[in-house]
């Protein structure tokens, strides 16, 4: 059974280009439920952990810069099979190969700021959830 929760990031590019509004418009267009969200800057800690599975690769500083170069968005969403509809909605990591009509072919401006997150699987978008928000910041 595929889960029905996903975490997602607004970078903070997007959140410098005030794509907020525009993001969080096709993230419930789409059919997701906001069970919960918050705007926060992340430490250089914070985001080294929240990383960690990437610490070997030759861009994890660069992406541990970025992430907490400005506030980011940080939401908790529900919907049927959240993690692949979420992935699908969100295009390919390079918005260069991003499906037309995606979140990242339309406000993403490269592979490292790429202007949202999605996690990959059920056991790694309850892990990021819980990175973010106490279980007492989630809607039932
Ligand atoms: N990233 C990067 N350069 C790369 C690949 C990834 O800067 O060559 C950054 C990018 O911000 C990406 C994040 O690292 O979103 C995590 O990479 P992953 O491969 O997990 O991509 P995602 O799951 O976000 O599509
Ligand atoms: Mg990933």
């Amino acid at each position: 059974m595929t889960g029905t929760r996903t975490f997602t990031m607004i970078k903070p590019d997007a959140v410098e280009d005030k794509n907020i509004g525009n993001i969080l418009q096709m993230i419930t267009d789409a059919g997701f439920t906001i069970k919960a969200m918050k705007l926060r800057r992340l430490s250089t800690e914070q985001a080294q952990e929240f990383y960690a599975i990437h610490s070997e690769r030759p861009f994890y500083g660069e992406l541990v810069e970025y992430m907490t170069s400005g506030p980011i968005i940080a939401a908790i969403l529900e919907k049927d099979n959240a993690v692949e509809d979420f992935r699908t909605l969100i295009g390919a990591t390079n918005p260069a190969e991003a499906a037309e009509g995606t979140i990242r072919a339309k406000y993403a401006e490269s592979i490292g700021r790429n202007a949202v997150h999605g996690s990959d699987s059920d056991e790694n978008a309850e892990i990021e959830g819980n990175f973010h928000f106490p279980v007492a910041e989630v809607v039932a």
